[in-house]
């Protein structure tokens, strides 16, 4: 059997590139046996199909390019030379060590130079990284640093805060915990005034727990 190594160029995506749909339900029903389960009887009978459509869905970033997200931008900014917010970004991603959820948000800020993007790209590159198997810290830089080569701004921040499941349903169990990791780059990163500016920003809203 191949082993799929993982790429996140757009030509060597997983979503069954080498492993068939059959192959990848065989999977589950080897792990519901694993289980103790019998994979034949009525309730489970098209449970691996739906796991695999199911991880069709958590794992579509592997099919996306973030570059490309960003490729459309707008010149017209009359001059705004100011921060660009999009804060409390739903993020749904899945640990690579357990491939168990990654429930949290994501905030993301840029300083424009002679462009900016369509606001809701950055909802999109968020999104792109995140239906991957991720670890937090990974994710956070992946969307910095992309947001950073494509737009070519005058600084870029990410934070993420996030409930990690492999913490909170098993191991350590410790639920109500958040992890919280963050990327400047820039003048988020060289000047203190810009980046205090920007966590003000994205503190200054009402509080919302997070689920895990
Ligand atoms: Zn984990």
């Amino acid at each position: 059997m191949n082993v799929q190594t993982p790429k996140s160029s757009p030509e060597n995506r997983g979503a069954g590139t080498q492993v068939s749909r059959k192959e990848a339900e065989a999977a589950v029903r080897t792990l519901l046996l694993w289980a103790g389960e019998d994979p034949a009887r009525e309730g489970l009978h098209d449970t691996p199909a739906r796991v695999v459509r199911s991880y069709e869905e958590f794992f579509r970033g592997y099919a996306e390019d973030p570059v490309a997200l960003l490729a459309r931008t707008f010149e017209e900014i009359e001059g705004y030379d100011e921060m660009v917010v999009l804060r409390d970004i739903r993020i749904e991603s899945h640990c690579e060590h357990h491939m168990v959820p990654i429930i949290g948000r994501a905030h993301v800020g840029y300083l424009p130079g002679t462009r900016v993007v369509g606001i809701s790209k950055l909802a999109r590159v968020v999104d792109a990284y995140a239906h991957r198997f991720q670890i937090q810290e990974k994710l956070t830089a992946q969307i910095a640093n992309t947001i950073n080569d494509v737009l070519q701004p005058r600084g870029v921040a990410v934070v993420i805060e996030a409930g990690h499941q492999c913490m909170s349903t098993r191991g350590v169990h410790k639920p109500g915990s958040s992890m919280v990791t963050s990327r400047m780059l820039g003048a988020f990163r060289d000047d203190a005034s810009t980046r205090r500016e920007f966590l003000a920003m994205i503190s200054s809203r009402s509080c919302t727990s997070i689920e895990s």
